[in-house]
């Protein structure tokens, strides 16, 4: 995919999406690493493409601790010595001194399952961040119900927002992250609406493609108001 907006990358080949973001002074942020504990596709974006070195990655700036987002960090920062930034309430999760809590029901099971392969090797955070903080000059909104510390990141001044896995578009549609991966799909739901207002003409989310619209925030917004939110199950 390449550079969306100047200064914005999607890099290809990596599952979930990695984006990496350099400011005015040539600093690196990564969003997300790579499920395959080594990042060669970001590893070979910023060689290869960028014709830079990774030293140059300051930051690495995880949105949740789900694994499809977190295994290429640990490689990432032993190659780089960047700051690992990820939300508060996941830290713990990705620094291995909590088990995740697994998704309820037949889901939860799966997940108990397969787990001895998904494993990550634990990394511990050099930031932990709470809602309004400033990463690099991403503005952190916290998003809880995917997972407690899913947090979405706004770029001001380039009218970007990362959002992980708090929504996903496929080119022509908004999803909600599936509800059978969420640790609460309801608070999921309800926390969105905090995008609602968030000044941005480029989404870009954990999976598929992103939307670069001026009319990006009502579209979302919409989205937000239709969805079905359970008042009562909390
Ligand atoms: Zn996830
Ligand atoms: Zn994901």
């Amino acid at each position: 995919m390449g550079e969306i907006v100047p200064g914005v990358h999607l890099v290809d080949g990596t599952n979930a999406n990695s984006y990496i973001s350099i400011d005015d002074d040539g600093i690196m942020t990564v969003v997300d690493g790579t499920i395959s504990p080594k990042p060669t596709p970001i590893i070979n974006y910023i060689e290869r493409e960028l014709k830079t070195d990774v030293k140059g990655v300051k930051l690495l700036v995880i949105t949740h601790c789900h694994v499809d987002h977190t295994r290429g960090v640990r490689w990432l920062k032993e190659l780089t010595g960047a700051n690992i930034a990820i939300h508060g309430d996941d830290a713990d999760y990705l620094s291995g001194i909590k088990a995740y809590p697994y998704p309820r029901g037949a889901m939860g099971l799966l997940f108990r399952l397969s787990s001895p392969f998904m494993r990550s090797r634990p990394v511990k955070p050099d930031l932990k961040l709470s809602d309004g903080d400033l990463v690099g000059q991403l503005k952190v909104i916290h998003l809880p119900g995917h997972t407690p510390g899913s947090i979405a990141l706004h770029d001001e001044k380039r009218k970007v927002l990362f959002v992980g896995d708090a929504l996903r578009y496929n080119g022509k549609e908004l999803r909600e992250s599936p509800g059978m991966f969420s640790y609460d799909p309801n608070l999921s739901k309800t926390s969105l609406k905090k995008l609602i207002g968030v000044d941005f003409r480029v989404l870009l989310p954990g999976h598929g493609q992103p939307m670069v619209s001026s009319d990006a925030p009502a579209i979302v917004k919409e989205f937000i108001q239709g969805l079905n939110i359970d008042t009562n199950s909390r």
